[in-house]
């Protein structure tokens, strides 16, 4: 309880950055705890990586929402645990279902929830699959090698912040591109 390791850690990496995430989508098993919650006990005291804690709590300070997307078979048993790790309030969207999409059909519910389009949206997860998947509907995605860590974080935003420049350097091509036309049209005319 309480246990906030690395939250002034996360909230200097997220200070460095002038574009933001709305949401920040979480994997539960091996992103945010180091097991499969189907193969334990509701009875059991889970913990969390070392600073996903502080991670939350940090994007939380920050005013960014956060939301849960876990294709876990034991939602009952991921639900308990969210409760005994106090962190279940921190989360706008929960979405916990086995599918056999790679938890596109989990974003779509977020989206739906939250209104928050998938390009400003931010995801970890530990399974390729998803990664690939969610990426190719807009969704910024990092795979996690040892859970959700400060290193992850860094990324994340980092990649982040490059696809919404690129995005942003697209879109002007297209409006100069457009404003462009009507003179080249007049000049032949
Ligand atoms: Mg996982």
């Amino acid at each position: 309880m309480g246990d906030e390791s690395g939250k002034t850690e996360a909230l200097q990496i997220i200070g460095m950055f002038q574009v933001l995430p709305r949401l920040v989508v979480f994997d539960l098993d091996y992103t945010l705890w180091p097991f499969y919650c189907e193969c334990r006990s509701k009875r059991e005291m889970p913990s969390l990586y070392p600073h996903a804690k502080g991670i939350l709590y940090a994007l939380k300070e920050k005013g960014i929402d956060m939301a849960v997307a876990s294709r876990s078979p034991t939602a009952d048993i991921a639900d308990t645990f969210l409760n005994k790790l106090s962190i279940k309030p921190m989360f706008r969207a929960q979405e916990i279902f086995s599918s056999w999409t790679h938890k596109t059909d989990h974003f779509q519910r977020i989206h739906s929830r939250t209104g928050v389009p998938f390009n400003s949206m931010l995801f970890f997860d530990d399974e390729n699959r998803n990664i690939q998947a969610v990426s190719k509907i807009g969704v910024t995605s990092i795979l996690v090698e040892n859970g959700v860590n400060l290193g992850a974080l860094q990324e994340g935003l980092t990649k982040f912040s490059e696809n919404w420049k690129t995005a942003e350097k697209n879109k002007q091509k297209w409006l100069t591109k457009f404003s462009q036309k009507p003179n080249s049209s007049d000049g032949n005319a």
